[in-house]
């Protein structure tokens, strides 16, 4: 790893078996698997000179091997043995759009493809995505070494998995890991939250792997048929993708009997950079796989401080390598913390806010007066009705939001009641209602991606 030479995934293959004996043995996986995991980063100049030689040596290669990069880099004039974090900015970011239009051209050229996947999010025409074999072996054997040394997948657990089916990159992660890990995988897709709740109840499922607006529907549905934690045996619940809010988190722990609902952020585009929430809500993202850094939306230099920022992320050689992107724009927006010390569980490793949304989701109301879609969907998820997932919209008229709702998510309160509920929340706004037969349309979510099956057809027409 220190060379950045591929990794023998065959060696990371046996390092989880060893893992494994060591924790049948002594209850608890050893520190050969920690190294690999955590790595030597608690120091911030080591971190320095890891995240220094890690874009080097990612820019070298990409520099060699992927034709997009090869022209970026010879347009900025880039050295790539003499690149540092500050020069970095001389290179402009990564769009989603370039990976639309010139998908070929980040594919390189000593390497393989063997899985496409493609991008599931609610913006925008889909990128596709190409991962090497030797990703597909990398990737999940790094999980289950995490997994294990955190003691979040371990053998004998049953992971039941509800995100989209096509979402082939994820899914393989998820099925390899428990193979790596002697656990159980349940792939289901986003079917009808009754049908998802009959295999965690009746078929028994200790992990959850899903996205927010899709444990909203079965909070929902488990609620509705009088479901509560002596029907379940999860005890690990992990989400992501879009906003978490604390109310349902809060809910589906009642109801589900977790500890927690795990906010992860992961996104097909820049596997395998995982970032994690700790208990105080901040987003913690791994260093060992890549660099990410935070800038200012309006001039795209490092945000300061308190601003908000758009994640950018590289994932390192030999890390990915089918096809990579460097300082990829995810136009997931953060909000940077204070620069005081951090006092978390995750407190050796830097940290932001959480993600508050898209950038082209923000809602401008002057020059420093932006409300986040996280704002919004907090506070309407908030509402006595719970209303999860929130439907709204919001639009700007003459310098106020004006937020549309389906009228039962405010079913209980009259007008000035829901408005206040909102200003307390930070929120000045006029309520506009629709229908409920409209509300889907307000705001496209990921568990709107339904897959259907002939049993479904069945239960929902009664037969
Ligand atoms: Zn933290």
């Amino acid at each position: 790893m220190v060379w950045g030479r591929r990794l023998n995934t065959a060696n990371l293959g046996r390092l989880v078996n060893d893992a494994l004996a060591t924790l049948e043995e002594f209850g608890e996986p050893g520190a050969d698997a920690g190294q690999v995991v955590d790595g030597p980063l608690n120091d911030p100049a080591a971190r320095l000179d890891y995240a220094t030689r890690g874009v080097r040596r990612t820019a070298a290669r990409l520099a060699a091997q992927s034709p997009f990069y090869a022209r970026r880099f010879t347009a900025a004039e880039v050295r790539t043995d003499k690149l540092d974090l500050a020069g970095l900015r001389t290179i402009p970011v990564t769009l989603k759009r370039d990976l639309v239009e010139r998908p070929d051209d980040f594919q390189c050229a000593d390497v393989k493809p063997f899985l496409a996947t493609r991008t599931t999010g609610t913006t925008g025409r889909p990128a596709e995505i190409w991962m090497s074999r030797y990703e597909m072996e990398l990737w999940p054997a790094l999980g289950a070494l995490a997994g294990l040394l955190r003691g979040e997948l371990l053998p004998g657990d049953v992971l039941q998995v509800n995100v989209s089916s096509r979402a082939t990159g994820s899914v393989h992660l998820n099925v390899a890991g428990c193979r790596l890990v002697g656990a159980a995988c349940r792939v289901l897709g986003i079917v009808s939250p009754d049908e998802a709740l009959d295999c965690l109840a009746e078929r028994g499922a200790t992990q959850l792997a899903t996205v927010p607006s899709y444990l909203a529907e079965l909070e929902v549905a488990a609620r509705r048929r009088g479901m509560g934690p002596g029907d379940f045996r999860l005890r690990r619940i992990d989400v992501g993708g879009e906003v978490l809010s604390p109310s349902l988190a809060r809910a589906a722990c009642e109801t589900f009997g977790t500890p927690g609902v795990r906010d992860l952020f992961a996104m097909t585009e820049t596997v395998p950079i995982i970032g994690r929430t700790c208990n105080q809500g901040h987003l913690h993202f791994d260093l060992n796989t890549g660099l990410v850094e935070y800038l200012d939306l309006e001039t795209g230099e490092p945000a300061e401080p308190g601003a908000l920022a758009t994640v950018v992320a590289t994932p390192f050689f030999p890390y990915r390598d089918c096809m990579p992107v460097f300082r990829y724009d995810t136009r997931d927006v953060v909000r940077c913390l204070p620069s005081e010390a951090l006092t978390c569980e995750l407190s050796g490793v830097p940290a932001a806010g959480p993600i508050e949304g898209k950038a082209d989701q923000l809602v401008r109301l002057g020059p420093t007066d932006v409300v986040t879609p996280r704002q919004i969907v907090e506070a309407v998820e908030a509402l006595p009705t719970r209303p999860w997932p929130a439907r709204f919209r919001t639009t700007v008229h003459d310098g106020r939001i004006q937020l549309t709702l389906p009228a039962s998510a405010i079913d209980g309160l009259d007008e000035a009641e829901a408005v206040s509920h909102f200003a307390d929340r930070g929120l000045d706004v006029d309520l506009a209602l629709v229908g409920d037969a409209e509300a889907v349309a307000l705001r496209h979510l990921r568990s709107d991606l339904h897959e259907t099956s002939f049993a479904s057809a069945l239960m929902s027409s009664g037969v």
